[in-house]
């Protein structure tokens, strides 16, 4: 079984991504799916993969950095749960326990596309806060707490997602 944390890196490297911060919508329109901003009521995206195409719906309301990560999801999605529909909310899951198997591992294939192993552990050995990390990454400092949390890299009490 290949992880969700290992798709994600293998995906960075066939698209050349070295870089830390991705451009998310580059990397979905590398991948064929088609990306649609809409207002969705209640959800951060929504995602049909069908056989010949994928499409992916991201609510616009939402901050940037919460559309980027919903877009970040749904391509994991895309590419670990192909032929299938999801309607997801993405307002905190790392602390909503618990969560569907396929829901975490779009999840933890998102946070490994927009954090990548390397650059997280090398920023963060050379001191970077959470916030100038979140920055980096265009992430929210929840999400980068998340990553250093399932990297290993810090142990937190706040922290309750039951992920494993
Ligand atoms: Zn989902």
């Amino acid at each position: 079984m290949i992880s969700a944390e290992h798709r994600a890196q293998v995906l960075r490297e066939r698209l050349r991504l070295t870089l830390p911060a991705v451009d998310v919508c580059d990397i979905a329109q590398a991948l064929g799916i088609a990306v649609n901003y809409v207002v969705l009521e209640g959800l951060s995206v929504t995602t049909f993969c069908h056989d010949t195409e994928i499409e992916a719906f991201v609510d616009d309301t939402q901050p940037d950095y919460r559309q980027r990560l919903a877009l970040a999801h749904a391509i994991g999605h895309s590419q670990l749960h192909p032929g299938r529909a999801f309607a997801c909310t993405l307002v905190a899951p790392e602390v909503t326990a618990p969560i569907r198997r396929v829901e975490r591992e779009a999840s933890r294939f998102a946070a490994a596309l927009l954090m990548p192993d390397w650059a997280v552990r090398w920023l963060y050995a050379k001191g970077y806060s959470d916030e100038e990390l979140a920055e980096v990454f265009r992430v929210s400092t929840e999400a980068v707490f998340w990553r250093l949390h399932h990297l290993g890299l810090i142990r937190e009490q706040r922290y309750r997602a039951t992920a494993d």
